[in-house]
């Protein structure tokens, strides 16, 4: 497992450095943020763990360049701050999850298990042998292949970071049915986490932005009070 550590303090490149490595992990460092866009972008990783301040280029700006470069690698935002804004800043820039400054070594490890694990890549291969088009989710004119990873819109391509996957292939696994906060936030990001549940306003949000285009009718809609649900518009 390859993992790209962009961090420029010494002690916390270090610790974390050490600590993954003896965890079984790969880990290259970039300790400014040319140069960390430049490793993620010429090389292959399974993760990013990312600094929100540093040197030259931040946190926001790489995760945003990375995921207009249509890389969907998972990145894990490091923020000391732990404000609101930065942290909806983190996630709407494309970032799959974040870890506030100071943290235990071993919230670390269950946040970078838990991305491994989700990120689609990984387990993309376990579908080849099965019928193409019985793995295709389908909500009025919006199309989820299981297959390729991918989803589509009056058969015009989504282009979808690896947390948007997984939000809409539940949503789309559980069309026309109220799903509320806590339950996105348990089946998309998992029961393990002490998460709030404003990642899913952000990430429903920003999965709206890509679905309900201008012109078409909308798909993802707010229940106001309960939660979102996956319908078409009457
Ligand atoms: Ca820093």
């Amino acid at each position: 497992m390859k993992l790209l550590l962009i961090e420029d303090e010494p002690s916390v490149v270090s610790f974390i450095h050490r600590y993954l490595t003896e965890a079984g992990y790969d880990v290259s460092v970039a300790m400014d943020g040319h140069s960390g866009l430049q490793m993620a972008t010429e090389h292959s990783f399974q993760l990013i763990i990312l600094d929100v301040m540093l040197p030259g280029m931040n946190g926001i700006a790489i995760c945003k360049a990375l995921r207009k470069q249509n890389d969907a690698t998972p990145i894990l935002m490091l923020t000391a701050l732990g404000s609101t804004e930065n942290v909806v800043a983190g996630l709407d820039s494309g970032a799959d999850d974040y870890l506030v400054k100071p943290f235990k070594q071993a919230e670390l490890l269950a946040r970078i298990r838990s991305l491994l694990r989700r990120n689609p890549d990984s387990v993309a291969n376990t579908t080849t042998n099965v019928n193409h088009n019985a793995n295709v989710l389908k909500v009025a004119d919006l199309e989820l292949d299981l297959n390729t990873k991918s989803a589509s819109r009056y058969g015009e391509n989504i282009v979808l970071t690896a947390t948007e996957y997984r939000l809409l292939e539940y949503m789309m696994r559980n069309p026309r049915r109220v799903l509320s906060r806590m339950e996105i936030l348990e089946n998309v990001w998992g029961i393990d986490f002490n998460m709030n549940t404003k990642v899913v306003d952000v990430y429903v949000n920003y999965l709206r932005k890509k679905v309900n285009r201008k012109e078409q009718p909308a798909l993802i809609q707010t229940v106001v009070g309960m939660g979102y649900m996956l319908k078409e518009e009457e």
